[in-house]
């Protein structure tokens, strides 16, 4: 059993060729609490990712295939569909090992269910993984096409039951390929009438989450304040422009791209900007004087080597899975008295501009407006404030108390629909889905 887990997504692969499986799955059976095999091989897979308790949470049906050039490894993890269908980019990436490819696409998935509920919005959770090969060229443009046109594919085959989007590793050009194969995909190029890139929208919801924490503290707006700022990519460029707008007063910004540093500091030269290239381990920007650290670089940032060096009052980025270990770093920044705002709360708004993309725009969609606003209820500004009261009344770290709130909306049934996702699965499971394709 450990020996499929252990082994390398190529040796994986590889494996899977002997055995002549192209499309294998894991569904959940609530009844029993186990996770059933499509293939009998694959059992003891089954039993390891049902017998898991660190990332494994009841997800309701896991489905893979190996494309048939370049050989690679792509998966759906479809975590809960109570409201909705399962809805999360697709992430390509590099894995050691069969247990980090699954363990990644777990808690992604587990990740969206909570961000989607948080936000109010009628999707479930999940996350597609695609494993890089380092034989398969990523610039090649004929082969990206190909394999996301086949993650297209795969993504037809599974009747709905998980819609994908961009992510790391994706771009909106591979999106165009996914979608020329489904239509269960978002974050289709605008011209095609989709909407594009999420990142400015998800930067517009990382500044309204600092204004409810700002407001949390009593510290007044954001005017004035120093913000210091890892990563100034997609979402980090935006962020420190309109953080400019609010009138903050400085920002230092870093990035390991020294083109990406530079292009900010003429953008913003004269503004207050103190921009720096610096390298993978470089940990200055946490030590930095400031009101706000906002990480917007990569996850597992937060841990016991950089918790003590922080001397910002307040968190808040859309880097995902900033706390290296959830539960003990969710406590330690609660012990340093570090107001943390948890990344799926703040990140929320690229999946929010992406969540109703099929029912067409609006100049200033109120459905998108109203989460940057501060009256709706399940607005950025609104939850956020309402996590971080709750943990100063009951002493729990803020990430505990908004899974916990996450939790409990996720479980809600959509209006319409009801636990759809969960029926598509089984239908699936029944047809023989593996057979397909
Ligand atoms: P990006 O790749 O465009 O930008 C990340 C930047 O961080 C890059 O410029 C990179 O060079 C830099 N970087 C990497 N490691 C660094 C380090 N150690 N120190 C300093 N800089 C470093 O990615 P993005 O789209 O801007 O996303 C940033 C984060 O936000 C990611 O964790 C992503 O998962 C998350 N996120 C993004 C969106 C979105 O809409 N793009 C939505 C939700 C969450």
């Amino acid at each position: 059993m450990t020996d499929l887990v252990r082994l390398g997504p190529l040796e994986f692969v590889a494996f899977l060729r002997r055995e002549r499986i192209r499309r294998f799955c894991f569904v959940y059976e609530p009844d029993t609490q186990r996770v059933l095999s499509s293939h009998p091989q694959l059992q003891p897979l089954a039993e390891f990712i049902g017998g898991d308790r660190r990332d494994f949470a009841a997800h309701e049906g896991l489905f893979f295939q190996v494309t048939a050039r370049h050989d690679t490894l792509q998966g759906a993890f479809v975590h809960r569909t109570c409201r909705g269908q399962a809805a999360g980019g697709v992430r390509y990436w590099t894995y050691d090992a069969v247990e980090d490819y699954i363990r990644d696409g777990l808690r992604l998935a587990k990740g969206m269910t909570h961000k989607n509920a948080l936000a109010g919005l009628w999707w479930g959770g999940g996350k597609g993984v695609m494993a890089r090969r380092p034989d398969v060229d990523l610039e090649n443009s004929e082969i990206r096409k190909y394999l996301y046109s086949e993650y297209g594919l795969f993504i037809s085959s599974l009747r709905g039951c998980y819609v994908t989007a961009e992510d790391v590793g994706t771009s909106v050009a591979d999106i165009a390929s996914v979608f020329s194969r489904t239509r269960f995909t978002t974050c289709i190029p605008e011209e095609w009438g989709g909407s594009g890139n999420p990142s400015v929208p998800t930067a517009r919801g990382v500044v309204s989450a600092m204004e409810a924490a700002l407001e949390f503290l009593g510290m007044g707006e954001l005017k004035d304040k120093t913000v210091a700022v890892q990563g100034m990519g997609n979402v980090g460029g935006p962020l420190i422009r309109f953080l400019f707008e609010k009138g903050v007063g400085r920002i230092v910004a870093c990035d390991i791209n020294p083109r990406q540093a530079e292009a900010l500091r003429q953008e913003s030269a004269g503004l207050g900007l103190d921009v720096r290239a610096v390298s993978c381990r470089d940990d200055s920007i946490f030590k930095e004087e400031c009101d706000i650290f906002s990480p917007n670089a990569t996850g597992a940032i937060l841990n016991p080597r950089t918790i003590p060096l922080l001397k910002a009052k307040i968190v808040c980025g859309a880097a995902n899975n900033q706390l290296e270990d959830p539960a003990r770093d969710d406590a330690a920044l609660f012990d340093r008295e570090i107001v943390y705002v948890p990344d799926f709360l703040a990140n929320r708004m690229g999946i929010v501009n992406a969540a109703n993309e099929q029912y067409g725009y609006i100049t200033g969609d109120p459905l998108f407006e109203r989460h940057l606003s501060r009256d709706w209820e399940h607005s950025v500004f609104r939850t956020t404030l309402r996590v971080l009261e709750e943990s100063k009344k009951t002493g729990v770290p803020t990430g505990r108390i908004a899974v916990q709130l996450a939790e409990r909306l996720s479980l809600e049934q959509h209006p319409i629909f009801g636990h759809r996702g969960r029926q598509i699965i089984r239908s699936l499971a029944r047809d023989r889905w593996e057979e397909s394709g």
